[in-house]
Order: C-alpha cells, then sequence, then structure tokens
C-alpha cells in the first residue's frame, strides 16, 4: 500500500531522538526543523550517539527524507557584503552538520533582493550557491517559491529557473514548493492545480522537485503576503490541499505542515489528510 509521506516543522531544541519521537507521536514519517535558531547565531553541538538513537527511530518507522530549514535571517542576495557572508558561512556549516544524517534536504529562502532588483537578486543568489554547494556534500539544498512578499527573490517558477540556470553543481539543487507561497504568489492551485504543476514541470521540470511545505494560507490567490493557516481554514482550503497529496505528480514527495499549530493540531492534520490519501 502506498503511504504518504507526512509530517510537521518540529523544535530542534532537544536534539535528533527528540524530534524522532515527536514524530512518531504524530504519526508523521518526515519533518522539517531548524538547523539553527531561525533567527540566525551559533547551532548547538552535535551529538553522535543523540543522531544514533534517532536514525534507529527513523529507520524502524520507515522515515522518508526530512527537510532541513535555514534560518530566515539568511539572505543570499543582500546589499551588504557582511550578510551575505554570514549566508555562505551559514549555508556551509549547515551542510557541514546534515553529514550526520545525510541524503537528506536542506531548503533556504532564496533571499530578498532588497532594492537592488530581481536580477542582481538572482545573480548574487547564485553566486552564493556557487561557492557552498559541492559534490561532497551528501545533502541536497532546496530553492523555496516565496509568496512575493517586500522584495522576496523567487515568487514566480521563472526566477527560480534563473538561479538553477547559473548555478554548476546542478545535481546538488533542487525545490521545494510551499503551497502557500505560490497561492500567494498567484498560482490558483485550487482552481488548477493540474496547470500550475504543468507551469511548473514547463519552466523548472518536475524532476527538481523534492519537497512540499503544506499550508494554507490567510489570505487570497496572488496577495503576495505569506500568511500561513491551518489546514481547512484558510483561502485554499481542505479539499485542494488534499488533492495537492493526491496529484500523481506530487503523491511520492515529502510534505511538510508549516501551520500554526500544536503538536496536537498537526497530528489531528496528518490524521485528516491521511484519511484523504488515496
Ligand atoms: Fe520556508
Ligand atoms: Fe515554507
Ligand atoms: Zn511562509
Amino acid at each position: 500500500m502506498e503511504t504518504l509521506t507526512i509530517g510537521s516543522h518540529i523544535s530542534s531544541a532537544k536534539g535528533y531522538e527528540a524530534m524522532g519521537k515527536t514524530a512518531v507521536y504524530m504519526n508523521a514519517n518526515t519533518f522539517a526543523f531548524f538547523t539553527r535558531n531561525p533567527r540566525g547565531g551559533k547551532a548547538k553541538e552535535i551529538k553522535e550517539a543523540d543522531v544514533e538513537k534517532y536514525k534507529e527511530i527513523a529507520k524502524v518507522h520507515q522515515f522518508g527524507k526530512i527537510v532541513a530549514h535555514a534560518p530566515y535571517t539568511l539572505n543570499a542576495c543582500a546589499a551588504r557584503e557582511d550578510l551575505r557572508e554570514f549566508a555562505r558561512n551559514t549555508m556551509e556549516d549547515d551542510l557541514k552538520r546534515m553529514e550526520y544524517i545525510p541524503g537528506n534536504y536542506y531548503n533556504f529562502h532564496p533571499g530578498s533582493h532588497v532594492g537592488q532588483g530581481a536580477q542582481t537578486g538572482i545573480e548574487k543568489i547564485a553566486q552564493v550557491l556557487n561557492e557552498v554547494l559541492d559534490r561532497k556534500w551528501n545533502t541536497m539544498v532546496l530553492l523555496e517559491t516565496m509568496a512575493g512578499k517586500g522584495t522576496e527573490v523567487g515568487r514566480t517558477f521563472e526566477e527560480l529557473r534563473e538561479i538553477m540556470d547559473r548555478v554548476k553543481c546542478q545535481e546538488k539543487l533542487g525545490v521545494c514548493l510551499d503551497t502557500c507561497h505560490v497561492w500567494d504568489g498567484g498560482y490558483d492551485i485550487v482552481g488548477d492545480l493540474d496547470g500550475v504543476v504543468q507551469e511548473f514541470d514547463r519552466v523548472i521540470g518536475l524532476e527538481h522537485l523534492k519537497a512540499i511545505h503544506l499550508n494554507d494560507s490567510k489570505n487570497p490567490l496572488g496577495s503576495h503576503k505569506d500568511r500561513h493557516a491551518k489546514i481547512g481554514e484558510g483561502e485554499i482550503g481542505l479539499e485542494a490541499l488534499s488533492a495537492v497529496t493526491r496529484h500523481p505528480a506530487l503523491r511520492n514527495l515529502p510534505f511538510i505542515l508549516e501551520t500554526p499549530n500544536d503538536e496536537d493540531g498537526w497530528a489531528q492534520e496528518i490524521r485528516i489528510l491521511r484519511e484523504r490519501f488515496v
């Protein structure tokens, strides 16, 4: 029987084993976590024994790939060079740390061009990726589709494609599609999911799509806001989000809930989406 690979964002404060246990408690078989404080700063030391306990849990419960999230403060296309240096160093350090759990994903927000223009943003992001991505890493880095809030780069599939086109180590680069973000960005996944998937395939290529952030949105199509809602309590709705999990081109990907919830709320969303996964 085919199973849905789904989980939520989990706090990494108590380490890997604790994240694994929380995922199991929620009946999740994947999850996401911040590699360090979402606002940046120094990462906690990783304990080998803790990682080993986590790996056992993941094996027993047949977890799919997990999706680490870079801090929000990371801006690879900042105007200030010291901020880009921070982005570069953080990504590099995170990829080193991901080697404890090889074969998973590391997702990041492409960046905000802060008035320099999308084209400059695209070039600067690709430059950082070219400095950091390397065949030696056993982690794939994922560009997240953005809502287009402020000066965010990555609000269209074309912008992500332009970044990808400039990256040399393409085998380590993929895309994570956030349903709230693409909806806010103007892609109608409610009225025409097939059309959006086809558009993604035409512009980026479905083979590069590696993970989905499954979120409802507090705002209407094309609002460029980025305010997540609980599944079924936003403008996208349960039926459309369930259809995303069931879509033939998407159904085998890991789905990550980033909804404003607690553990029991996520457990319930997971149960509801599993029930509808046919
Ligand atoms: Fe994100
Ligand atoms: Fe997201
Ligand atoms: Zn968001």
